[in-house]
C-alpha cells in the first residue's frame, strides 16, 4: 500500500494526512484540493476571523513547512474531475493520478435558492476567501440581510451585530436552528438574537429582489413588508459534493456516500466529513453530520483503518456553536420525535436537554453547561435505559447513572 491519495484539503483530508504519518504510514501521501489555500480552520470563518479577532496565520491548520516535514504532497487548486475505481486512478486537469488507497473529504457547496439574483453584494460563505470577501463587504455596509437562520446564518448574524451592523434575518421555518436543534431550543435562540438587536423574521421568505446596477438594494418579504439592505448573505445549507463519488460509482444514500462502520465506501476507498453517511457502531444507525470535529475525527478514523485494517469508528458526533456569549455543545445525534428531558435553568441559559429514544439517550444538547454535556456523552455510550425524570432531577448526580464513572 504505497500511495494514499486524499481528495479534499478540508477538515477530513488534512486530519487524515497527518494521522497517517502519526500512525507510522511510510508511503506517499498526496492531497488534491480544489481550494487555492492550504487547509484552514473553517469554524473561525463565521466567528473570530470574520470579526478580525484572529489573524490569518492562526486560521491555517498547519504551517507550510509541516507538510514538507511530514512528506505530505499538498497540491492546491487541483480539483479532481473524475476517476475510475477499476483503474485505481483519479483525474485532474493535467491527467490521471494513480492511487492505492483513496480518501474523499469533499465537503459541500452552499445552496443558492431559486430566484436568487446574481448580484455583487449577494454572498455565500464556505471558504476562507468567502469569509475575507464577506468581512470586506461588511466593512462598507450598514444593513445585512441574512437569508437563513441555521448555524452559519445565526453565527454571522451574531458577528455582524458585534461589529455594529444592522441585521435582518429571514428564516422560512418557525424558529432559528429548527432543523438542527428543534423548536424549543430554536425559540430560545430566537429570543437571544432579538435581545441582541437582530430583526428576526421567522416563517418568512423573500418574495422579490430589488436589484439596481448589479446590486441588491432591498427585498419584498412574504410578510408583506419591504426591507432595504446593502449586503446579503445566503446561508441556506449545503449540498454535499457528490459528483465525484457518483462518477466513481460509490454508493449514494442519505444525502451522502454510504460508508461502513470503518468509514469505507469500497475496497481501499474511504469517505469522511460532511459527505459521509456513516453506519455509526454505537448509535446503531447511519448518520450524516455536517460538523468540524466529526470531519477531523473521520480523517483520523480513516487513517486508523488504512494503517490497522478496517477498525470501526466509534467516536460520538460532537459539535459546538458560539453566538454572542452563549456557548452550545452537542454530543450524539437525535431526531425531532425523540423524548426531551430538560435539566437546569432555561431562563439563565444554563441547561442541558437529553434526547431519548425508547429510554436510551441518543443526544445531549447543552447551553453553557459543558460538564453535563460530557457526562451526557457517557450516558449515550452506555446504551442503558434511563428514566427521563432522573435526568431532569437536579438532586440526582448524573455520574451515578453511568456505570463506569466514579460518582461526584
Ligand atoms: C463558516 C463556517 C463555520 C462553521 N462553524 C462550525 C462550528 O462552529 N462548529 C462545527 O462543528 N462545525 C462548523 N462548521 C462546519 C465544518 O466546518 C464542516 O463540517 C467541515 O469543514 C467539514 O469537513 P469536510 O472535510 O467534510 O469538508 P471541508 O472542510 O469543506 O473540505 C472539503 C475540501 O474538499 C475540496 N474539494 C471539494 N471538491 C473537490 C474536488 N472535486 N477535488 C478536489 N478537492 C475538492 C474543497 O476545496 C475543500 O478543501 C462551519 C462551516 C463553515 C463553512
Amino acid at each position: 500500500m504505497s500511495r494514499v491519495v486524499i481528495v479534499g484539503g478540508g477538515g477530513t483530508g488534512d486530519a487524515a494526512a497527518f494521522a497517517l504519518r502519526k500512525r507510522g504510514f511510510d508511503g506517499e501521501i498526496l492531497i488534491l484540493s480544489a481550494d487555492r489555500d492550504r487547509p484552514y480552520d473553517r469554524p473561525y470563518l463565521s466567528k473570530e476571523f470574520l470579526r478580525s479577532e484572529v489573524e490569518l496565520p492562526k486560521v491555517f491548520l498547519h504551517e507550510e513547512a509541516d507538510y514538507v516535514r511530514e512528506r505530505i504532497d499538498l497540491r492546491l487548486a487541483s480539483p479532481v474531475i473524475g476517476g475510475s475505481l477499476r483503474e485505481r486512478t483519479v483525474t485532474v486537469s493535467a491527467g490521471e493520478v494513480a492511487f492505492d488507497v483513496l480518501v474523499l473529504g469533499l465537503g459541500g457547496t452552499p445552496r443558492r435558492p431559486q430566484g436568487l439574483p446574481s448580484a455583487d453584494n449577494v454572498l455565500t460563505l464556505r471558504s476562507l476567501r468567502d469569509s475575507q470577501a464577506l468581512s470586506q463587504a461588511l466593512g462598507s455596509s450598514k444593513r445585512l440581510l441574512m437569508v437563513g437562520a441555521g448555524f452559519i446564518g445565526a453565527e454571522v448574524a451574531a458577528s455582524a451585530r458585534k461589529l455594529g451592523k444592522e441585521v435582518i434575518m429571514v428564516e422560512a421555518l418557525g424558529v432559528p436552528l429548527q432543523r438542527a436543534l428543534g423548536s424549543q431550543v430554536g425559540e430560545i435562540y430566537a429570543e437571544i438574537h432579538r435581545s441582541h438587536g437582530v430583526d428576526l423574521r421567522t416563517g418568512t421568505t423573500v418574495d422579490e429582489w430589488h436589484v439596481n446596477a448589479g446590486r441588491v438594494t432591498g427585498v419584498g418579504l412574504s410578510d408583506g413588508t419591504h426591507e432595504d439592505a446593502d449586503l446579503v448573505l445566503v446561508a441556506a445549507g449545503i449540498d454535499p459534493n457528490l459528483d465525484l463519488p457518483r462518477a466513481l460509482g460509490l454508493p449514494i444514500e442519505g444525502g451522502g456516500v454510504r460508508v461502513d462502520k470503518g468509514l469505507r465506501a469500497a475496497e481501499n476507498v474511504y469517505a469522511g466529513g460532511d459527505m459521509a453517511f456513516h453506519n455509526h457502531p454505537v448509535l446503531g444507525r447511519p448518520i450524516r453530520v455536517e460538523h468540524w470535529e466529526v470531519a477531523k475525527g473521520h480523517g483520523r478514523g480513516i487513517a486508523a483503518s488504512v494503517v490497522g485494517g478496517d477498525a470501526p469508528y466509534t467516536k460520538l458526533p460532537y459539535f459546538w456553536s458560539d453566538q454572542y456569549d452563549v456557548s452550545l455543545e452537542y454530543r450524539g445525534n437525535a431526531a425531532g420525535d425523540d423524548t426531551a428531558a430538560w435539566r437546569g435553568d432555561r431562563r439563565a441559559l444554563t441547561f442541558s436537554v437529553f434526547y431519548l429514544r425508547a429510554g436510551v439517550v441518543e443526544g445531549v444538547l447543552s447551553m453553557n453547561d459543558a460538564k453535563t454535556n460530557e457526562v451526557g456523552g457517557k450516558l449515550i455510550e452506555s446504551r442503558r435505559k434511563v428514566d427521563p425524570s432522573a435526568l431532569e432531577n437536579m438532586d440526582i448526580d448524573l455520574t451515578e447513572l453511568v456505570p463506569s464513572l466514579p460518582a461526584g
